[in-house]
């Protein structure tokens, strides 16, 4: 069996957090590799979704460093929006998917990190708690590759799954998890006709429960840069009625792609899917792809302004937002993400609203059945996210970012999203290298040493004093 050898940390998944993560190793220092299973970096960003929580609520900077540097490498491509205030999200920027995905690779040839691409992360070596070598599997067979230190941006918590770490899955008690949605983008739209349909309806408006202000209005969304809408319950009503719609979901979200004539559209939706087992998995791909087909033909019929459209692409894989969460020394809760807490070993923000689609939906039978929507609330106040979160119980050497950091599956409602995917995997990256150059654990590190390396990384740590917008 080939060993590749050379490496002082290896990063497994190359998506939202991963592709952050070998950056700041390799920036840091150490000899990085990063091991993907696309041809592709970005993950679950380059789906096209809206980066909700970039600042807070109250319009306080939540992500700097290399997620920031990312962003702004898209905006001069016209790829990234302003970041705007918006009453639901706390804040919300667009982007444009190949934007993202095409400077991330820049980023990443300029930055010293090496990448192996088609490569799956099959399993782990570990000699007591410490993994020695990953076992990986590609065009050439299988092939083991040694490191000093490991980060975990699979999405699902793989490497620590197989190097003995302790996790738990989904909700406490039940297991449950939140549904997968394949978000897929659609061209051949005239949204100016879309907006005008909303301001006469205003009933198919999103408008979060208990909100009172005037904020919420479609004159206010349109004015704003790359803001959609969620909503349409009652055109889902009538098309469900008239049987042209059977998705287990009552509302659907546009968002607006920059410089471009194209929205993406989250309304597929499938309950039940365990995204770490590949028969789930080809159903949720089987069921998503056909709700499109059948998304797409609700959209013709009856939203205004997408009589004419088309499907522009088909995302790379179905979207998953909950598996395993890993189990560190602390644990992050709904209420810290809630009271905006501190934590004296903080080393990233989130900011993220707390965004838990219906979980406990039965699965749906053939005809036509009610759906469910989501249950949403802004953050006011950015939190911070301890290192102890990225950390996992159980292995020596290795450290996580992106969605599947030691949370509880409230608290992962908002720490999924991917600002904080891009935070949390910035400081996995720079623990990991530090630790591998350092010739201790992840956890051995001093945390003050840690926080001084990501501030001289520009990464967001503390609540910055000045509001970047109001
Ligand atoms: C449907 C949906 C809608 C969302 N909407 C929003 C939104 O509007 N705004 C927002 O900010 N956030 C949103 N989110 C949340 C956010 O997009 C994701 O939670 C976040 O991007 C996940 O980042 P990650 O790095 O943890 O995982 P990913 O981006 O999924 O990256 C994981 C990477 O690891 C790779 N990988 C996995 N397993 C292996 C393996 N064994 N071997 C090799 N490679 C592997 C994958 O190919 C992938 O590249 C949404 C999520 C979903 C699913």
């Amino acid at each position: 069996m080939k060993i590749r050898q050379g490496y002082d940390v290896i990063v497994t998944g190359g998506g939202t957090a991963g592709a952050i993560a070998g950056i700041a190793a390799a920036r840091t220092g150490a000899r990085t590799l990063l091991v993907e299973q696309y041809g592709s970096l970005g993950g679950v960003l380059t789906l096209g979704m809206s980066l909700k929580g970039v600042n807070d609520g109250d319009g306080y900077k939540a992500l700097g460093g290399i997620g920031e540097e990312l962003i702004n490498g898209a905006r001069r491509i016209d790829g990234a929006t302003a970041v705007s205030h918006h009453p639901r999200h706390g804040s919300i920027m667009g982007q444009d998917p190949e934007a993202m995905k095409l400077t991330l690779m820049e980023m990443v040839s300029e930055s010293g990190l090496q990448l192996l691409l088609h490569t799956f992360l099959v399993d782990a070596l570990v000699d007591g708690q410490t993994i020695q070598a990953i076992r990986v599997a590609n065009k050439s067979g299988l092939e083991i590759i040694p490191a000093k230190c490991f980060v975990d941006c699979t999405g699902d918590a793989d490497l620590a799954a197989r190097a003995g770490g302790t996790f738990t899955y989904g909700r406490e008690g039940d297991a449950q998890v939140q549904p997968v949605s394949a978000i897929f983008r659609v061209g051949g739209i005239d949204l100016e006709k879309t907006w005008a349909y909303l301001e006469q309806h205003p009933e198919d408006c999103e408008t979060p429960v208990g909100y009172t202000g005037n904020e919420y209005s479609v004159a206010a969304f349109h004015a704003k840069p790359g803001v959609g809408m969620a909503g349409f319950r009652s055109l889902i009503r009538k098309a469900r009625a008239a049987g042209d719609y059977h998705i287990p979901r009552d509302d659907m979200g546009f968002n607006p792609l920059p410089g471009r004539r194209e929205v993406t559209i989250n309304i597929t939706r499938v309950h039940n899917i365990d995204g770490t087992n590949p028969d789930d998995l080809t159903r949720a791909e089987v069921e998503t792809q056909l709700q499109m087909l059948e998304a797409t033909r609700f959209l013709r019929k009856y939203l205004p302004g997408f009589e004419d459209c088309y499907v522009v692409s088909s995302p790379f894989q179905v979207g998953i937002r909950e598996t395993r969460h890993i189990q560190g020394s602390y644990v992050l809760t709904a209420e810290d993400v809630r009271a905006g807490r501190d934590f004296d070993d903080q080393v990233a923000r989130g900011a993220y609203p707390l965004d838990i689609h219906d979980v406990n939906k039965e699965v749906p039978k053939a005809g036509n059945v009610e759906g469910g929507g989501t249950d949403l609330s802004k953050i006011n106040r950015s939190y911070g996210i301890p290192a102890r979160c990225l950390i996992p119980l159980g292995v020596a050497n290795l450290t996580i970012g992106g969605r599947s950091l030691s949370a509880s599956h409230l608290a992962a409602g908002s720490a999924r999203g991917q600002p904080v995917c891009m935070a949390t995997g910035h400081a996995a990256g720079t623990i990991a290298a530090l630790s591998a150059l350092r010739g201790c654990s992840p956890a051995q590190l001093s945390i003050r040493d840690v926080q001084s390396v990501l501030r001289s990384q520009n990464a967001v740590i503390e609540r910055p004093n000045n509001q970047e917008e109001a």
